[in-house]
């Protein structure tokens, strides 16, 4: 066993799993360490709940695995914690609303159950807005998430906890859910690297539904090269759970990471460049792009003419489903009920006056609006055709390139309480990881440098359908000649 486990936290997944599977240190070790951490920052707000004996029981199961030599298990021992989104049956599960305090579920999300079928330990359950509808966490019922960086800024969202928790080193990996940006976008705002699959890779089941056509999962971790490892546990088909999972077998995402970029067409969106963008992430990604022309691609001029469509497109589209959705919370069959009402109509209401915050209830407004008689044909109708042309661009951009590369938001991560009065601001930010969702394409994101308040610059990678091995391919030959995933932030260290 390994003497020290005192620095068990700089280590990466991969890193991590061959320790453990070398025996240097043990499982119990491990989840005791990073348990230890998340509590000694508990004033971040990353993690909503912990269950120390399910964590050390797992541990001590994937201890007894490693003992009698079960090698074919890529995350024995590691321990990951899941964005509270994921239903789980050890941990509780509110999807950061007061709808759902306390609530138990009698399963686990399939993604949950994938990668704990492959050894990992989950260590709990991680902040996000309310329902995954955000930008910066700060709609989460329990309190907003600090950006490691700088405790002042948000961590973006809606998979705030998930990023703040992998920057700031109390665990090395986390899952997240990304309906218009969540994974990308906090990813960016902490340095760290995120990947959202292709709609359809990863099953749906047991995630918190918020616009079920939108809706992926996906990993947040320091690296490709960990993303690939959760990734590939992540993905497959759940044909009996989930009818919008892709019928694509299981991919081992690690295979591709060492190939070559010589010849690799960089496709670069007029678009996603110019006035929208601030000063410091432009020069980050211009300086990141000269980075992959070393490494031998090349770089397109390209056009996403709709791309400023896609933000009322994205915010008709999302609420509308998101409506339906969260019609299922009414105080029957679980979550919130309100205390007193005088019959079932005055019962619904006051459950849901008080279990949804003000975010959720602007987008069940929204949702309702557009979809009701005399406006779905001009409002939902028309977003959906848009929709479509937005993917047809994209088709239009693969022909002349294999990867699109941008930023994945127009500026570093924002001060606590800058955006969380003026909704409009915050939807627009979003600006640059909605084409994709629109389209159900897969995109990253990669530390790609420093901006102003030395707050990290995120770039985004989007790649067409399935070709997640491709972008994680390119950020990994990205990450072998830059150190910007390794850089810490300096009030985590110990
Ligand atoms: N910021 C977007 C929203 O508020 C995206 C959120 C997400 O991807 N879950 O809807």
């Amino acid at each position: 066993m390994m003497n020290n486990t005192s620095s068990l936290h700089e280590l990466g997944v991969a890193q991590l799993a061959t320790q453990l599977r070398e025996r240097k240190v043990s499982a119990v070790e491990t989840a005791q360490h990073f348990l230890q951490r998340v509590r000694a920052h508990a004033s971040l707000g990353a993690f909503l709940d912990l269950n120390e004996e399910a964590t050390l029981a797992q541990a001590r199961a994937s201890d007894a695995a490693l003992a009698g030599g079960k090698p074919g298990l890529s995350l024995l021992g590691v321990p990951l914690a899941h964005k509270d989104i994921f239903v789980t049956r050890d941990f509780v599960t509110t999807a950061g609303s007061r709808m759902l305090a306390g609530y138990r579920s009698p399963f686990d999300a399939t993604v949950v159950a994938r990668l704990a079928a492959q050894g990992a330990v989950t260590l709990g359950k991680l902040n996000c807005d309310e329902f995954a509808m955000g930008s910066a966490n700060e709609n989460s019922a329990y309190g907003a998430v600090g950006n490691p960086w700088d405790v002042t800024r948000v961590p973006g969202g809606s998979s705030g906890g998930s990023a703040a928790a992998v920057a700031a080193r109390l665990v090395p990996a986390a899952t997240g859910t990304d309906t218009g940006g969540s994974i990308r976008q906090p990813a960016s705002f902490c340095g760290i690297t995120g990947i959202k699959p292709t709609y359809g890779r990863a099953s749906r089941y047991g995630m918190v539904a918020f616009a079920s056509s939108l809706d992926q999962a996906g990993p947040l971790a320091r690296s490709a090269q960990d993303c690939a490892l959760l990734l590939s546990a992540m993905c497959g088909p759940d044909p009996d759970r989930d009818s919008t999972s892709l019928d694509v077998p299981a991919e081992d995402f690690s295979l591709s990471l060492d190939d070559s970029l010589a010849g690799l067409r960089i496709g670069v969106p007029a678009e996603f460049f110019g006035a929208g963008v601030a000063g410091d992430v432009g020069a980050a990604i211009d300086a990141a792009l000269k980075e992959y022309q070393k490494l031998g691609a090349t770089l397109v001029p390209i056009s996403l003419p709709r791309t400023e469509l896609s933000i009322p497109v994205y915010y008709v589209i999302a609420p509308a489903e998101a409506s339906s959705n969260l019609s299922r919370f009414d105080g029957v069959k679980f979550g919130h009920r309100a205390a007193e009402y005088k019959d079932l109509v005055d019962m619904y209401k006051k459950t849901r006056a008080e279990g949804f915050g003000d975010e959720v209830k602007r987008r069940i407004m929204i949702g309702t609006y557009v979809l009701s008689h005399g406006y779905y044909d001009a409002y939902y109708l028309q977003a959906q055709k848009i929709r479509r042309m937005i993917a047809d661009d994209f088709q239009q951009a693969f022909k002349l390139c294999d990867v699109i590369a941008g930023p994945v938001a127009p500026t570093v991560a924002w001060k606590r309480g800058d955006k969380s009065d003026d909704p409009v601001a915050a939807y627009l930010a979003d600006i640059f990881t909605l084409p994709a969702s629109l389209a159900g394409l897969p995109g990253m994101s990669i530390p790609a440098g420093f901006g102003d308040g030395q707050m990290p610059v995120g770039m985004q990678l989007i790649g067409n359908y399935l070709q997640e091995a491709r972008l994680l391919n390119a950020a990994h030959r990205f990450q072998q000649v830059s150190a910007w995933h390794e850089a810490r932030p300096q009030g985590f260290r110990a």
